[in-house]
């Protein structure tokens, strides 16, 4: 089938049998019998089984292809298996596939942090590699502590930074913390987090009050707070944009206080949202910034870049870093985001990403506008988010699961997002083609229309 399947990339979908179809379904049947059962979710019209993706197309392993709108999980902002980054992947495995990160590193991890260096908000950027997002974050949250003596942490609800424990303690949603509550750290204190609109909202005024307040008061177990973490968008909190001006005085209030901002750029850094750093387009001004999924274009990889003065809090190290990995630098990754900053200038990814971000917006806002069970479109960037909502206006709980079926089944991958499952949620790459987005569109509109009410 794939022999005469013309290139990935550009395709429309193309279903050949109902997804999941029977080979995906096979392997559901053998994958409960060796993964934890918590891991993969499983229902009679998913998973599919992924076998090959190429910019914006992925296929399954009953040989349907789809248009992938998630750009799995936001990694594959510069599409899947970006040539660029494939290319840089294979001459560097070829040449040396694994170093001593912090021992004898890698060359090319001194060539990466130098790269990062010349494009961080700050001259003299000092970074940290690790290789998952939660890893960048629980980095950002020990170095703020050292630099600043105090442990406590100002966060948002809704707020997503992982699930290691470091960052879950900093994640506001109770279906990750419930079963570890007891053993979280009690130093957070969780602030609102306005929404001009949709089922958040709150105003800016009220929230900011309520910052001063608590980083004047401290923690609830009393700790003083000197790391205030914040996503410059929040993303699976359901795609939800803080009003203008919020994050300015967010970051003036967190001065004011002695505290450290930290700006959470797991899913929005590296031009998802129209600027390299969608800090700079909120007026958020970070001290220290965490990126991963689109840095290693699909290698694991992540980083903690800071100013100087906060990231020397660290120790210099005499014989044993207090904080590193085995992967740290790991020299694929390195060669593979060297690859994706190359590509990230070259093209104008940013700018690339508002501009596709903007039609895809006005496409959600035209075809979906107005229809009973949609609420708000909304986003930034190529970030964008669907509200979908009850008959009383308020939240479709689980609503955004049922259209990620439906729209599996038409060749369409999107994700749901959102405290209740309520927002659909698109993070596509930026070689989507306008035939795709226009499709994807329709067949979401139409999905609407057949699941939501
Ligand atoms: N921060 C944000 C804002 C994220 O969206 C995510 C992942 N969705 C993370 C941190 C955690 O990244 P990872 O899953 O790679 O640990």
């Amino acid at each position: 089938m794939a022999a005469d399947r013309p290139p990935l990339g550009a395709l429309l979908p193309s279903i050949e049998v109902r997804p999941p179809g029977p080979a995906s379904r096979d392997h559901a049947d053998r994958l409960a019998r060796v993964e934890s059962r918590n891991v993969t979710y499983r229902s009679e019209r998913w998973p599919i089984f992924w076998e090959e993706a190429a910019e914006a197309n992925v296929v399954d392993t009953d040989g349907n292809v789809y248009v992938d709108l998630t750009g799995a999980f936001g990694v594959a902002l510069l599409g899947h298996a970006n040539p660029a980054v494939v290319e840089a992947v294979r001459g560097q495995a070829g040449r040396l596939l694994h170093g001593m990160g912090d021992v004898h590193p890698p060359a090319i991890k001194l060539h990466l942090l130098e790269r990062l260096n010349a494009v961080a908000p700050w001259p003299q950027a000092r970074t940290v590699l690790a290789s998952t997002g939660a890893e960048a974050v629980e980095v950002a949250l020990k170095t703020a502590w050292l630099a600043t003596d105090r442990p406590g942490i100002l966060a948002f609800e809704g707020a997503y930074h992982g699930l290691t424990l470091g960052a879950l303690a900093a994640t506001s949603r109770p279906h990750f913390r419930g079963p570890f509550e007891d053993r979280l750290y009690r130093g957070v204190a969780f602030a609102p987090f306005p929404a001009e609109t949709g089922e958040g909202r709150s105003s800016p005024e009220g929230a900011l009050e309520k910052i001063a307040a608590l980083l004047d008061r401290g923690a609830p177990n009393g700790d003083a707070i000197g790391t205030v973490l914040v996503e410059p968008v929040q993303g699976r909190a359901g795609v939800r944009v803080a009003p203008t001006g919020f994050m300015a005085a967010l970051s003036d209030l967190a001065t004011e206080a002695g505290a450290l901002v930290v700006a959470d750029e797991v899913m929005t850094g590296l031009g998802r949202c129209g600027a390299l750093f969608a800090s700079e387009r909120v007026g958020l001004r970070p001290d220290l910034v965490c990126i991963g999924k689109a840095l290693g274009g699909g290698m694991p990889l992540s980083a903690c870049i800071g100013r100087p003065q906060v990231m020397d809090a660290w120790p210099q190290s005499e014989g044993e870093a207090v904080h590193t990995s085995t992967f740290l630098g790991h020299p694929a990754a390195c060669a593979a985001a060297l690859a994706v900053l190359d590509v990230v200038g070259a093209d104008r990814v940013p700018e690339r990403a508002d501009m596709l971000g903007l039609t895809l917006f006005r496409a959600l806002r035209e075809r979906l506008d107005g229809l009973d069970g949609v609420g708000e479109v909304r986003g930034l960037g190529l970030m964008l988010g669907v509200e979908l909502v009850d008959a009383s206006g308020g939240p479709a709980v689980g609503a955004a699961a049922r259209l990620a079926e439906a729209a599996l089944a038409e060749g369409i991958l999107v994700l749901p997002s959102g405290r209740e499952g309520h927002v659909v949620e698109l993070t596509p790459p930026v070689c989507l083609t306008d035939e795709q987005a226009a499709v994807a569109v329709a067949v979401l509109a139409e999905a609407v229309r057949r699941v939501v009410r």
